[in-house]
């Protein structure tokens, strides 16, 4: 079976490794680019959300790539995400492509669990051991993944020679999506510390923080948000997504760090009563947790038209005004321009900056 997967982030680095414990070939298309966007954009409805575009779009180059089953989790959800799977496959079909169709829902486990054994030999135990041994090893990826690219955003600031960090970071991510031992993956991290305290740093430094909240995509998929993360951090500024490639897979999909989302629920209660959808909950939660945490200010990202990101505009700039802390919204579509999009991020940037100075005069 190869499958195709909507592509977010570096979440195929770990997916590969899942899937292919359990007998799946995973088709990883290319990172999303302009094109896939048109082509996601030409094929799906005007007001559709810009994940929904660009993901289409990858998934129809991994079916030109050989991909004969799409995967895809499909639920009841809040919000469009739960009949993503179910319109790639109507359009796909439209499209002419033949294929078939797993819809990755807790409900269907039985019907995985067959699917699964008929790859590894009908065998009971065979099947048990290999999903056993495909977690342990996808979970360690992602974590070590985790480990790579915390690192990377908490040194950015403080290297000397810009974009250093940057290179040394690409270079051990090719290497991670290339092993599947869980001592080479060990190993890998040791070589990947040393390399770290090889980088010239001014710890003299006081950078800006700033933490990253809104829509799972738009805050993961480096395309989608022109690479804010790895941009702010090569000018100086301490970056924190409240959501990453590896927490989406665990205290999304699997919902692992059920503390973390038990505190974010009770900070954002006085304020958010149901989470709707669109991170809206966590948006609130996490720009809170922010403003006690002495952040300097919270950027706000979330797809243009996505409903319940909309909704929870007018919360945060509650938030913002009652706690005294910065906010910068901003949606994204296929029209958003990147030098649009850069100017306001520089304005705030140019904010933050003044306001510090300003605290330390006082
Ligand atoms: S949260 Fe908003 S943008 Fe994301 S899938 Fe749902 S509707 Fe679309």
């Amino acid at each position: 079976m190869k499958a195709a997967f909507a592509y977010m982030g570096n979440i195929y680095i770990p997916l590969r490794t899942l899937f292919s414990g359990l007998g799946i070939e995973l088709v990883v298309p290319p990172p999303p680019n302009n094109k896939t966007l048109n082509l996601g954009a030409r094929l799906a409805t005007e007001t559709m959300c810009i994940p929904f575009k660009l993901t289409l779009g990858n998934i129809i180059k991994a079916m030109d790539m050989g991909a004969d089953t799409v995967i895809h989790p499909s639920d009841v959800w809040s919000c469009r995400f739960g009949y993503y799977g179910r319109l790639y496959c109507y359009i796909l079909k439209d499209l002419g492509y033949k294929f078939d169709r797993i819809d990755v829902a807790g409900h269907k486990f039985w019907e995985h669990y067959r699917t699964i054994k008929s790859l590894n030999k009908n065998s009971d135990i065979l099947t048990t051991k290999a999903i056993l041994e495909a977690i342990y090893r996808a979970y360690n990826k992602s974590s070590v993944m985790e480990f790579i690219e915390q690192t990377a955003r908490n040194i950015r600031p403080y290297e000397i020679e810009k974009g250093f960090m940057t290179r040394i970071l690409d270079r051990y991510l090719r290497a991670l999506d290339k092993i599947t031992s869980v001592k080479e993956m060990k190993q890998l991290k040791k070589r990947f510390v040393s390399d770290v305290n090889t980088i010239k740093k001014d710890l003299s430094r006081q950078p800006l923080k700033i933490k990253i909240v809104g829509e799972s995509y738009c805050v993961v998929e480096p395309f989608v948000n022109f690479n804010l993360i790895q941009v702010l951090g090569e000018n100086g500024i301490l970056v924190d997504p409240f959501l990453t490639a590896h927490k989406w897979l665990g205290f999304h999909s699997i919902r692992l760090g059920n503390q973390e989302r038990k505190l974010i629920k009770k900070l954002a209660h006085p304020y958010w009563k149901y989470n709707v959808g669109g991170e809206d909950e966590n948006a609130v939660g996490y720009s809170l947790l922010a403003a006690q945490q002495g952040y300097d200010g919270i950027i706000c990202l979330h797809p243009f038209g996505c409903m319940s990101s909309t909704a929870v505009q007018p919360v945060l700039q509650k938030i913002s005004r009652d706690k005294n802390i910065p906010y910068l919204d901003i949606g994204l579509d296929e029209q958003t321009s990147e030098t649009g999009f850069n100017t306001r991020i520089d304005a705030f940037i140019s904010v933050l900056e003044k306001r510090r100075k300003l605290v330390r005069v006082e």
